[in-house]
């Protein structure tokens, strides 16, 4: 890279989020760690990145991250929208009839409003920058039916494609591309929920015949990070080991 870009990664304390930190502290690139989770602080400093810790589900206080960042950096170039949740019960999907109203609305507020408003209030630096990177991390439950992801989660992770799409469209042109990584199974605590035989039968499914690494996640990031990806918009990449082929 020409010069010090500055990232913002949410989810940054654990998994894929985790390892997209890293990945980008470790190629030059200023990081501003980001979850509720104080782990980030230390995660970051081992990183040598920054670390905001912020509930994403706090609407205002994302407005506020937004503000933050700016201040701190004069514009993000690289955002990274990764934080998210998908409530279980035993370890199970919970089914749609079981979908309380509050949980429906703390699943879009993490997944999908945090996102929104990260892209809304950060976009047009990048827009006058001329040049920005959003990666927005939706789920193969965006792809197709899963038999893990409640009705709440897929629909998060659709409405996530469904507004990259428009982004995509219109930021284009001023060298600032929009994409979406739809992972399938990847090794972290937030897939880890569930009976043993039923991760064991997931995996069964997956045609390398296991679940895939944050790490390999993200790499997918930081190549759509990237000068060279100038040419990816509006795309959703899948990662799923085969587990899922249009
Ligand atoms: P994870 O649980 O390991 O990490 C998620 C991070 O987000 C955690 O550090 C958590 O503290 C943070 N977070 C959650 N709610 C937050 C909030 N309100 N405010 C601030 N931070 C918050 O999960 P992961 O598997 O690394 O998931 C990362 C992303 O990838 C999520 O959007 C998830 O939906 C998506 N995804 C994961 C998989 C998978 O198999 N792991 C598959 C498809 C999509």
């Amino acid at each position: 890279m020409s010069e010090t870009r500055t990232a913002l990664v949410t989810g940054a304390a654990s998994g894929i989020g985790l390892a997209g930190m890293r990945r980008l502290a470790g190629q030059g690139v200023t990081v501003v760690a980001v979850d509720r989770d104080e782990r980030v602080v230390v995660e970051a400093a081992q990183a040598g990145a920054e670390a905001i810790v912020v509930d994403l589900a706090d609407a205002d206080a994302v407005v506020g991250l937004a503000a933050e960042a700016l201040r701190r950096h004069g514009r993000v170039d690289i955002l990274v929208n990764n934080a998210g949740i998908s409530p279980h019960r035993d370890g199970e999907r919970v089914p749609t009839s079981g979908i309380s109203t509050a949980d429906w609305h703390a699943v879009m507020g993490v997944n999908l409003t945090a996102p929104f408003l990260l892209c809304r209030d950060l976009i047009e630096p990048m827009r006058t920058a001329g040049w920005g990177r959003i990666v927005n991390i939706s789920s193969r439950a965006a792809r197709a039916f899963t038999r893990t992801a409640g009705a709440h989660y897929a629909a998060s992770k659709s409405a996530v494609v469904g507004f990259s799409r428009v982004l995509a469209g219109d930021y284009g042109r001023y060298g600032v591309t929009v994409n979406c990584i739809a992972p399938g199974r990847i090794q972290t605590p937030l897939s880890e929920q569930g009976p043993a035989e039923l991760l064991a039968s997931l995996y069964d499914e997956i045609p390398v015949g296991r679940a895939g690494t944050p790490a390999e996640v993200a790499a997918m990031i930081a190549y759509l990070a990237s000068d060279e990806a100038g040419f990816v918009n509006g795309a959703i990449l899948d990662i799923n080991g085969g587990g899922f082929m249009p």
